[in-house]
Parts: C-alpha cells; sequence; structure tokens
C-alpha cells in the first residue's frame, strides 16, 4: 500500500456518494480515510435549477450529519398533498386523496430543495470533515494478483493511482465500475420521459403539493421556496420530445393544458429538460471489495419520487455497517460486512421498486374500467385515517428496518 491509500474510496461524487463519505468520517473520524473521486467535482452547479423532493427520514440524516442547517432554510416543506385522478380534457379535477400533517408534530413528511444547493453544501460539509476530494474519474481498478483479499487498485483518469480496501461506486446510473464488477442489472424502459422545469406564478402555493393522474402519466406540480414550483411531467417518449421542441408559446399552451390557472399566470423559468424513465435493480449490490449505492444499485419511476431517498438508505445501511465492523477493528472491505449491507438493502429496494411500477402501471393507462377501481381505492385510503398515517410515514422513509442516521441517530 502506498501514501496515497484510502480505508475507502468512493467513485461518484453526486447526493449518494458526499453522504456516504461526510457519515463515515463524522462516525470513525480522523484515523480512518475516506476518498471522493468525481470528475465534476469543482464545477459549478449555477443554472441547473433541477430540484428533489427530501422525505423525512432523508432530512433527518442531513440534519445528524451537519448538512441540513446549511440548506434547510432554502427548502420548501410539504404541508399538504392533493392526488387527482383524470383525463387531459376534463373541466373539473376530482380530489381522491389529500394527505396533510406531519409524521411527527412539527415535522413535514418531505421538503422540496434545489439540487445544487444541497450539492454544494455536501461538497462544503465534507471538505471541513476531512473527506479528500479528487475531481477526477476512476478509469480502472483491478484486483492485486498476490492476495486478491487484501485491496483494490484504483487508476485514475488523470494519472494518478490508490489502493483502497473498499470501492464504492456510487457513480449513478449508467455506473462503469458496476458494469466492470460484471453485474448485471435487470428492469426496463417505460417508453415513458419526464419532462422536468421550474414555473413562477402569481399566488402562494401554501406548501401545497399536487399529483394529477393523467392518462399519459403523472403530472406533478413540487412547491418550491417563494411562488414557485418544480413541474415533473411525465409522457410518453415521443411525446415528450414533440413537446419540448415546441415554440415557448406552444409550449406555454400545453404546460398550461395541465397546470390550469389555480395559482394564477404562470411563466417557465430556467431550461426544459426531458429524462428517459426506466426501471432496474443490479442484481448484486456487492462483488469483492465492491459496495453499489444510490442509482448504481436501482434506478426507479419518479412517481413518488422516492429515488433519491432509497440511496440514501442505502448509504446510511452502508455507513452503520462499516462503522460497526471498522470499531470492532475489522476490515470494511470484508465479504461478511458487505453481506450484511447486501442483506439489508436489496429485498427492500425490489420491493419499493415493485410499487413504484405497479402504481405506474395502475396510473398510466387510459383504461376507464381500471380508472373507476383505482379511484374507489384512493377513496377507501382518503377515509381511513389509519391507513393513511401509514402510507405517510411508508412515503417519508420510516417504515421498516431503518438504519440509525435516517431515524436521527448519529454513529
Ligand atoms: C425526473 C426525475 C425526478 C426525480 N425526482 C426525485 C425526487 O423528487 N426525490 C428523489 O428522492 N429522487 C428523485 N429522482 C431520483 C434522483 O435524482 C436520483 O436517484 C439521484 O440523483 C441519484 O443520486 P446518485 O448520487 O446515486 O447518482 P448521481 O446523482 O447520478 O451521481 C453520480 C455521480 O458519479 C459521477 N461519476 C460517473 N462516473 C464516474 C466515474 N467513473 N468515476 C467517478 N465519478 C463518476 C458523476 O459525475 C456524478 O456526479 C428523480 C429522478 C428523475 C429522473
Amino acid at each position: 500500500m502506498t501514501r496515497n491509500d484510502a480505508d475507502v474510496l468512493i467513485a461518484g461524487g453526486g447526493f449518494a456518494g458526499l453522504t456516504l463519505a461526510i457519515a463515515l468520517r463524522q462516525g470513525l473520524g480522523a484515523a480512518f480515510s475516506v476518498a471522493v473521486a468525481d470528475p465534476t467535482l469543482g464545477v459549478s452547479h449555477a443554472g441547473d435549477e433541477r430540484a428533489s423532493a427530501i422525505v423525512a427520514a432523508a432530512r433527518r440524516l442531513f440534519e445528524t450529519i451537519g448538512v441540513w442547517d446549511r440548506v434547510g432554510g432554502d427548502a420548501q416543506p410539504i404541508l399538504d398533498m392533493v392526488v387527482t385522478d383524470s383525463r387531459l380534457g376534463d373541466a373539473v379535477r376530482p380530489t381522491f386523496l389529500t394527505f396533510s400533517g406531519d409524521v411527527e408534530p412539527g415535522e413535514p413528511f418531505a421538503h422540496m430543495i434545489e439540487n445544487r444547493l444541497l450539492l454544494d453544501a455536501l461538497v462544503a460539509k465534507a471538505r471541513d470533515v476531512g473527506v479528500d476530494l479528487r475531481a477526477t474519474a476512476v478509469a480502472h481498478f483491478s484486483h492485486p494478483d498476490i492476495d486478491a483479499k487484501a485491496w483494490v487498485n484504483i487508476e485514475f483518469a488523470n494519472g494518478g493511482a490508490i489502493a483502497t480496501r473498499l470501492l464504492v461506486a456510487a457513480d449513478g446510473a449508467r455506473s462503469t465500475i458496476r458494469g466492470a464488477s460484471g453485474i448485471a442489472t435487470h428492469g426496463w424502459n417505460y417508453g415513458q420521459s419526464a419532462i422536468v422545469i421550474n414555473v413562477a406564478h402569481e399566488r402562494d402555493h401554501d406548501g401545497r403539493a399536487e399529483e394529477h393522474f393523467l392518462p399519459a402519466g403523472p403530472f406533478a406540480i413540487l412547491p418550491l421556496k417563494g411562488r414557485r414550483s418544480s413541474i415533473v411531467w411525465t409522457e410518453t417518449t415521443a411525446e415528450a420530445e414533440r413537446i419540448i421542441a415546441l415554440s415557448d408559446d406552444a409550449f406555454h399552451a400545453e404546460l398550461e393544458q395541465r397546470f390550469k390557472l389555480n395559482l394564477g399566470e404562470i411563466k417557465v423559468i430556467g431550461a426544459r429538460r426531458v429524462h428517459p424513465l426506466g426501471f432496474f435493480v443490479a442484481r448484486a449490490f456487492i462483488a469483492e471489495r465492491i459496495a453499489l449505492v444510490g442509482d448504481a444499485a436501482h434506478v426507479i419511476h419518479p412517481i413518488a419520487g422516492q429515488g433519491l431517498n432509497m440511496g440514501l438508505k442505502d448509504v446510511a445501511a452502508l455507513a452503520e455497517v462499516i462503522v460497526d465492523a471498522a470499531r470492532l477493528g475489522l476490515d470494511p472491505g470484508a465479504a461478511d460486512v458487505l453481506e450484511r449491507y447486501q442483506r439489508w438493502r436489496r429485498f427492500d429496494t425490489m420491493a419499493m421498486g415493485l410499487a413504484t411500477d405497479g402504481l405506474n402501471r395502475l396510473f398510466s393507462n387510459r383504461s376507464d374500467v381500471l380508472r373507476l377501481a383505482r379511484d374507489v381505492g384512493l377513496g377507501l385510503v382518503d377515509r381511513l385515517p389509519g391507513l393513511k398515517r401509514l402510507f405517510i410515514r411508508e412515503a417519508a422513509g420510516l417504515v421498516g428496518e431503518v438504519p440509525k442516521l435516517l431515524r436521527g441517530e448519529l454513529l
């Protein structure tokens, strides 16, 4: 091992990678070295207006690792949620389900925050706690011939090299580390894409989120700080590409038909973006001295805004498993340590992935019979407070075997 060695090397400085790095340094202190490599570290996110829903469990994690106090003031709590189910041309959209209130007194079930604000806060915190940040990609890794079980050799795109006891792939949906580890995925494309934009509106949203189930897929209006909302608008891929290429006036007309005028006049702010939607789960979350977290391990439909939150659950579980092992003097990259992580996360991921897949299939269609059936179901949930509360806690990430950080406990 050389003087550049790291106990853990994380490839990918997105939400998942940076959060894991901070949690490990906080749990294990300066004697445990953690490096993050990502070619986009140090690249400005200015102008990127994308935003995410951060559920209560994920917010507890950010609070516990000392990141939320840097961004909480910019986050918009979701105080209320309205779900409707109708055809595009319907003049009135009956409300089938409403959620309001907190998961605990004073704790909203989710907040909306711009991705760039959260990423900047994570980078700053990682630097403060002594994470070794490297603005380069992991180009190649190999297991040494002499003792395959002791470490992994990493080569960076900038020519540098390092040896580590554990390589964490937090390198996103197209993870090259997952591919090079021989880990296959199973899943499918939806033939749907999400148009993502922000809009400014005349009237206050009062913290209300709206999910309109339209025949082509969900149209979500998510409140941002001020008189602004983030829109995640699902269409078939061909229709999304047609809409995104329209002139400003024609695009506005399509938007207004779906957004309606409840919040007064609306205006698109920033760029229009489109994301093809798919679902996959990696067949394994671990390989020899390698662990997958976040989108490298799974990608789900954004219908329930849970993708990142699932990734943070991976991070919290892996951090807990590594901290427990390292405190006992055990090797953080040992097979049994990684097995514990995989057992904890893979089944839960599959269950959430299939639930969001089912939800999308149930709602993204034109069948009136199915519409009637699901509206009866939604109406029932709406009238049963116990069931509704369970749904809210599930959506907030507070059900099941919740890792400590997501419960707001230090490692
Ligand atoms: C339309 C849409 C809306 C969504 N809304 C929500 C929401 O409201 N709530 C929610 O929870 N989730 C949401 N998601 C999902 C969420 O955006 C993702 O799950 C999340 O961004 C994944 O984070 P990550 O850190 O795993 O990966 P990424 O954010 O993809 O980060 C991966 C990083 O790895 C780096 N990288 C790649 N290759 C290498 C390499 N070889 N070496 C080093 N670094 C590398 C990249 O530069 C990148 O910075 C949404 C997704 C979509 C498409």
